[in-house]
């Protein structure tokens, strides 16, 4: 597989086109942002720690039975995934309130979710990545509304999978954020899945050990990274 150009370079990971017209090379490099790309600092090993990480969810959603676009890892910061067409929206699943949903509902951060709510959220650091909804979504024609439907079914099957996988950890997945492709006509599960994009609490102490840590400087961002993956069982070297 050959590395070609450099396709896009976002906040966190950089997309390189490959000889091959229906892969990418996802590059994680060690940047970390918050508040839409204000607060951005170097954190070292985070990038091997992510690639790595985000190879072993991806794999465990495979086994159950939910598309995503990851192929192989090809060394510590990069990984070959399908190339998706991606439509510019995130799905949050929350758990457990916490975050932006507090700040515009007014609730306390800790309050379990009966039944998890959903949320979509344009792609768009120029607008902070605003809430919108499947009218919004269709009459702008942002996706189709038999994607939507997809999106919402496969984000939700990805909770059944690792709500069970974090807890067998003795960790709570309080929310998390996922994007979607298409790929041969498929609705596939592309981006990532890390503590970038998701909150993570130790289940007795509630202790956060997610991307919280950067957001609100508590330090140990990337060792509680890794502490996270080492409860799964991930090796990182
Ligand atoms: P951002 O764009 O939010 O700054 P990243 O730094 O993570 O985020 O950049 C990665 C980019 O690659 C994102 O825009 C994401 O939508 C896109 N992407 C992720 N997976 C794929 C894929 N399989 N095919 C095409 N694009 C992808
Ligand atoms: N999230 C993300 N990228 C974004 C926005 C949110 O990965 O651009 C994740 C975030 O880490 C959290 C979940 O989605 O796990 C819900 O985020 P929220 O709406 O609470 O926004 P935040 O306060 O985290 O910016």
């Amino acid at each position: 597989m050959e590395k070609r150009e450099e396709l896009y370079k976002g906040k966190a990971k950089s997309v390189y086109s490959t000889d091959d017209p229906k892969s990418l090379i996802l590059v994680f490099r060690n940047d970390t942002s918050a508040f839409d790309g204000k607060k951005v600092e170097q954190l070292d090993r985070k990038g091997m720690v992510n690639n790595k990480f985000n190879a072993f969810i991806m794999q465990k959603l495979e086994e159950a039975g939910v598309e995503t676009h990851f192929n192989k890892l090809l060394n510590d910061q990069e990984a070959l995934v399908k190339c998706l067409k991606m439509m510019p929206l995130e799905c949050v699943v929350r758990n457990v309130s916490a975050g932006s949903i507090c700040r515009r509902l007014g609730v306390e951060e800790g309050l379990d979710l009966n039944p998890p709510t959903f949320e979509f959220f344009l792609k768009n650091d120029a607008l902070g990545d605003p809430m919108v909804n499947e009218y919004h979504i269709q009459s702008f024609g942002w996706a189709e509304k038999e994607h939507v439907l997809k999106m919402k079914e496969l984000t939700f099957k990805v909770n059944d999978v690792l709500k069970q996988l974090f807890l067998d950890g003795g960790m709570l997945l309080v929310d998390y954020k996922l994007e979607f492709g298409i790929y041969d006509g498929r609705v596939v599960l592309g981006d990532e899945f890390t503590p970038d994009g998701c909150r993570l609490w130790d289940v007795e102490t509630r202790k956060k050990l997610d991307k919280d840590r950067f957001r609100q400087g508590l330090g140990d961002v990337v060792e509680s990274y890794e502490e996270v993956g080492l409860r799964l069982g991930i090796k990182f070297d």
